[in-house]
């Protein structure tokens, strides 16, 4: 079956003011060559440290960010040709992690949740509010009239879920949707993310720095460094093996991993380099215990694993026509 997404060598780099007095103009390599595929009905996670790209690569997806370079396919139909903004915007919906700042305070709830049926021209855009409302489990008698600073933040999550669903959109982008809910907030929301996919047929794309949490609601999981994807691979087949040094040292790091599955590689040590000035050939040299010489030249090519094509990797090490001495070895721990 076709994707419902697919993403091809997404590009964005930002000006940024440096040096003395701010006078110099530099490029952030914000999202740099990105490609993907999100399949109908599935949710895939993406996973990295800030600064990697997570955030950019959800706005370039619905266009709250204009794209440098790339192409972004929604349901078989180009970005610019044949699909425009508005009809991306209709079938992406985005649910950020502040809750507050995506709601007009001055609109009540069940306004807030009706005004984008309102704009798709919707039937009923008051109904409808009031059906989502009650089905993210808002009861719209107590919460119609409200307004967002009088609801807790797990509320207001869920008004900006209910407001998401309103748009009828195919594909939702949650960005730390969850993360700042409390713990036992946070499952009750992503239970019920997990039943609304089911219910209307949704695909997700989950962001987020939590990888327990990204574990638990994705089918998939992307790692994005510095700007790039490094491994993308199906939940169990990454939680079984990391097969890019960059995955086992975040994974490593995982407060709460069981101790038999966590991976003996020592945590990342150092910040992320400059993405101004991001390391050549492999991004990753400047922190990873196996680099050699070819990793500092060549940049390594995202390919399926040999024993799983669907577990795709960017690092010479699993590539045995890369010249990397411990090239085809298993990546001692
Ligand atoms: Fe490490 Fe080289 Fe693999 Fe990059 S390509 S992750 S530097 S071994
Ligand atoms: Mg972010």
């Amino acid at each position: 079956a076709q994707p419902l997404l697919m993403v091809r060598n997404l590009r964005k780099y930002f000006p940024v003011r440096g040096g003395i007095l701010g006078r110099t103009q530099a490029m952030v390599q914000a999202v740099d060559g990105v490609s993907f595929e999100v399949k109908k009905g599935e949710t895939l996670g993406i996973v990295g440290e800030s600064g990697c790209g997570k955030s950019t690569t959800a706005k370039l997806l619905i266009g709250l960010t204009p794209k440098d370079e790339g192409e972004i396919i929604f349901d078989g139909i180009d970005l610019g040709e044949g699909l425009s903004l508005k009809q991306l915007r209709k079938g992406v919906q985005m649910v950020f992690q502040d809750s507050y700042a995506t709601l007009n305070p001055r609109m009540t709830i069940e306004a807030s949740v009706a005004f984008g049926a309102r704009v798709q021209g919707l039937d009923d855009p008051e109904g409808r509010a009031r059906r989502l409302m009650e089905r993210v489990g808002l009861d719209p008698n107590r919460f119609a009239h409200r307004y967002p600073h009088e609801l807790s933040g797990g509320q207001r999550q869920r008004v900006n879920i209910a407001r998401a669903l309103a748009m009828s959109p195919r594909l939702v982008v949650l960005d730390e949707a969850v993360s700042a809910l409390d713990k036992s907030v946070e499952a009750q929301v992503l239970n019920l993310l997990s039943d609304l996919r089911r219910e209307f047929g949704l695909t997700y794309i989950f962001i987020s720095h939590d990888l327990n949490v990204v574990r638990y609601i994705s089918d998939r999981i992307l790692v994005m460094y510095l700007g790039e994807v490094v491994e993308v691979a199906p939940v169990d087949s990454i939680w079984a093996e990391q097969a890019h040094p960059y995955t086992r040292s975040l994974f490593s790091a995982m407060p709460a991993m069981d101790p038999d599955h966590r991976t003996k590689e020592p945590p990342l040590s150092g910040d992320p380099p400059n993405p101004i000035n991001p390391p050549s050939g492999c991004r990753f040299h400047t922190r990873c215990r196996f680099a050699s010489e070819v990793c500092k030249t060549t940049p390594p090519r995202l390919a399926g694993l040999a024993r799983n094509a669907q577990h795709l990797v960017a690092c010479h090490l699993h590539d045995a026509a890369s010249g990397h001495p411990k090239a085809g070895q298993e990546v001692a721990a």
